[in-house]
């Protein structure tokens, strides 16, 4: 697919992206960093020490990373959310702050000035410190439009009584967003954790502070494109969507190396034959389930790639059942992390397993796979809805009485999916109107293209 088509002058806008420190977020942070950069924008993207240490694609050509500390110790678990965003708040707005004067004092040294600041919608006060030195402010939303819709319409939630002050749910009825928009449960609310209560109610003031930060914002950058119903076109007068968010074979800011030979393998495959299973950046099974889900794999009987994090069940080290390895020799490959985009692209492609995060599945709409869904917690349980309700790009893997996606379970939906005509051709049209978005004269590279232009100093 094309890169947006944008003129490749130099203007003197200077982009300071700030962008939440998991993978989930850095990643379109990065995509987005580099098309702006190809617009011929000067871009500055600040993250954590500690997440920049883990980018193995540490050459990001024209666009430079700054790292400022997080305030945690090296030792500290960076996957205890609370602990993480607490620090966070705490320390890093100092240290945006230095930065910004640093660079709008060194003007004369040849150190273009800041013209605006992109702050992830989770960095309300990267906006604050813009405002307070007059920058230009824009929030990047790296979620889906429904996800948006939601967090806008918290207030109303609240005096409907479907939700305490504190996100618990008090009432079971599903919800109208907009008229655009598919309607939702609360089970789908992207901070419901009812077997976490403090995780929930952090999720929940952080999802409630996006609402200040739409507030603070010039603009709101999003990942989708128009065209992509149910949109959230009209949700908010300065919606800026500029995606599909690709990489297009540029740095994407992984936190693991891509392992580069399952292409190799995946050209051996035939057309249209393999299940590509992964899970994104946090979900972990257990590993009962992590077996079932092996033994479903091997149980389909196809092709199979899966990616399988270091980290992805909570067993003993990714423990495979018995003989699986050996039984699967010749149909499957693991990997600890995948070039996904390029996976996705490859026409030995039959279908894509996955959590739902919104960067893949934007990447999946994107390469026109079919899609089979296994959300694992926050948005991802809402995107499903999209994919399998409104898309209809996909379908969804039922757990049975004690909670689990057993082997026939997995079997029995990819025959299902491969088998349906109606959803490859839905999913081949998402591909269409996605390319067409962002090829030359696109509403995403027009969009693009006005943002650069409002944001020159
Ligand atoms: N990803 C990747 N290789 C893998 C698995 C995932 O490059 O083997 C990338 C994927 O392309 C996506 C990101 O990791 O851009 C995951 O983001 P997403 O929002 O889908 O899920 P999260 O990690 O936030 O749960």
């Amino acid at each position: 697919m094309d890169l947006f088509s944008v003129s490749n002058g130099s203007n003197n806008a200077h982009v300071l992206l700030v962008s939440y420190p998991a993978q989930g977020h850095v990643a379109p942070f990065m995509k987005l960093s580099h098309l702006l950069s190809a617009c011929g924008a000067k871009v500055t993207l600040v993250t954590t020490q500690s997440k920049h240490a883990r980018i193995v694609d540490q050459e990001q050509g024209p666009v430079s990373i700054v790292s400022v500390p997080d305030g945690l110790e090296s030792e500290d678990d960076r996957k205890d959310v609370t602990k993480l965003s607490q620090s966070i708040i705490r320390v890093m707005p100092v240290y945006v702050e230095e930065l910004i004067k640093k660079i709008n004092q060194n003007e004369e040294q040849g150190d273009q000035k800041i013209t605006c600041v992109v702050a992830d919608s989770l960095c309300g006060w990267a906006l604050e410190l813009a405002d307070k030195f007059g920058i230009k402010r824009a929030m990047f939303f790296t979620a889906a439009p429904g996800s948006l819709a939601l967090t806008l319409h918290i207030p109303k939630l609240i005096q409907a009584g479907i939700i305490n002050l504190d996100g618990a749910v008090r009432k079971n009825d599903n919800v109208e967003l907009s008229p655009n928009l598919p309607t939702l449960s609360p089970a789908e609310f992207m901070w419901n954790n009812p077997g976490h209560p403090s995780l929930q109610k952090i999720m929940f003031e952080y999802v409630k502070s996006v609402n200040q930060t739409v507030e603070l914002s010039d603009w709101v950058l999003c990942n989708w494109f128009q065209g992509l119903d149910p949109s959230a076109d009209h949700l908010l007068p300065n919606i800026i969507p500029v995606g599909p968010l690709l990489a297009n074979g540029k740095p994407s800011g992984n936190f693991w190396s891509e392992d580069l030979t399952c292409l190799s393998w995946l050209d051996r495959q035939p057309p249209g034959s393999v299940i590509y299973a992964a899970f994104g950046s946090t979900s972990v099974f257990s590993q009962h389930q992590f077996n079932e889900l092996a033994l479903g794999l091997e149980l389909v009987g196809r092709p199979f790639l899966w990616v399988v994090r270091p980290d992805l069940s909570n067993g003993n080290s990714n423990d495979y059942p018995n003989g699986f390895t050996q039984s699967v020799a010749n149909i499957g490959r693991m990997v600890q992390w995948a070039p996904q985009e390029k996976v996705l692209a490859h026409p030995s492609l039959a279908c894509y397993l996955t959590h739902c995060g919104w960067n893949s599945t934007m990447e999946g709409l994107s390469m026109g796979v079919p899609f089979l869904c296994w959300p694992y917690c926050a948005d991802q349980f809402y995107n499903k809805s999209c994919i399998c309700e409104d898309w209809k790009v996909g379908l969804c893997l039922s757990k049975d009485e004690n909670g689990i996606i057993t082997r026939h379970e997995i079997k029995k939906k990819v025959e299902e999916l491969l088998s349906s005509d109606g959803i490859r051709k839905n999913a081949l049209n998402m591909k269409a109107l996605a390319q067409e978005s962002v090829s030359p004269g696109g509403s995403s590279s027009k969009s693009l293209e006005y943002f650069v232009n409002q944001i020159k100093g």
